[in-house]
């Protein structure tokens, strides 16, 4: 493994980046980076915006140049899937990619969202999954990644809850055994409770908006994890302790997919808690001190 000389990036560092569109709000670059700098790797993560038409050159171009791997964020995922040479298990399984790995000459598609999912549960707010009931709600990228994920680890009941029927039940077969779908009635009964939609984003139209969860439904003695880093308290998040509820943003699910990921990469430990802090500061700078 290259060790960082005093002039870095040099000739001689390592390339691996994201691949999206957009891709420059991405903190990819800057939780990988700030691990590369504390490990003393002469490696460099940076941003390549790729148009969904271009996507299969941007694979050939790894290859062409020497990446050793990318993440891959939206609108990637799942074509991204089709492009690779070999996928994980769990790749194949959720038929999205949101991290590549150069093995020799062939592309390797990996989805490490769920690892970090439940990573973040087991580290930040010590909920262990296994024999517990759970609900998801929404049933995309993330939250059929969330549903295998806690499945894996053991959960009692995966109950998936969404607006397209059709797919809370395809959502719900990841879960296989434990998995079903649901209504917002599982909500009351639950240990934990994921919300996977987009809804409260900085940036979206659904912005401030109330929660697709009724609070009504949450209290004490609960878990309630949104997916949504930014802001870092989502209308869900605070209804949710109103409640008396125990709360978990996104941003540790952020932190430990992509520690997965430099895992793949380096084959070395990821540096977890620089990674946080590095992306903690990120926030803190973007928020103002208000947020802190
Ligand atoms: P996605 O594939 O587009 O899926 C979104 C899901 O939310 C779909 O099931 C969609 O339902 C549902 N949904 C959207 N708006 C809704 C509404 N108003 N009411 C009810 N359901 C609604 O997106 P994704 O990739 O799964 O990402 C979802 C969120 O997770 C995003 O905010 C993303 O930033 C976040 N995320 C966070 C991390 C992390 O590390 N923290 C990782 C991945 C994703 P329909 O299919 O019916 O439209």
């Amino acid at each position: 493994m290259t060790r960082r000389s005093t002039t870095w990036p040099s000739a001689g560092s390592q390339v691996v980046g994201v691949i999206g569109n957009p891709v420059a709000h991405s903190l990819s670059p800057l939780l990988h980076n700030s691990a590369f700098d504390a490990l003393g790797l002469d490696w460099v993560s940076v941003g390549f915006c790729v148009e969904p038409a271009g996507l299969s050159d941007a694979l050939a171009g790894i290859r062409g140049l020497g990446l050793l791997g990318v993440s891959v964020t939206m609108p990637h995922k799942a074509r991204a899937a089709e492009l690779v040479d070999r996928l994980s298990d769990t790749a194949a399984l959720l038929g999205a990619v949101n991290c590549i790995a150069r093995d020799q000459d062939e592309l390797v598609g990996h989805n490490t969202d769920g690892e970090g999912f439940v990573a973040s549960l087991r580290r930040e707010a010590r909920f262990e999954p296994a024999g517990r009931r759970c609900v998801v709600v929404g049933a995309g990228g993330a939250g059929r990644a969330v549903v295998s994920a806690l499945a894996e680890a053991g959960a009692e009941a995966v109950v998936v809850v969404a607006r397209t029927p059709a797919a809370a039940r395809r959502a719900a077969a990841l879960g296989e055994a434990a998995g079903r779908p649901g209504t917002m009635d599982d909500v009351r009964g639950a240990d934990l409770v994921v919300d996977t939609t987009p809804v409260g984003m900085t940036g979206t139209d659904s912005a401030g908006a109330p929660p697709v969860v009724d609070p009504e439904l949450l209290g004490p003695g609960q878990l309630v994890v949104d997916l949504v880093y930014d802001p870092e308290i989502t209308p869900l998040l605070s209804a949710a302790m109103t409640r008396g509820a125990s709360v978990l943003g996104g941003l540790g699910m952020l932190v430990h997919q992509a520690a997965v990921q430099l895992r793949l990469w380096t084959g070395l430990e990821p540096p977890v808690d620089v990674m946080w802090a590095a992306v903690d500061a990120a926030v803190r700078r973007k928020n103002g001190p208000a947020a802190q």
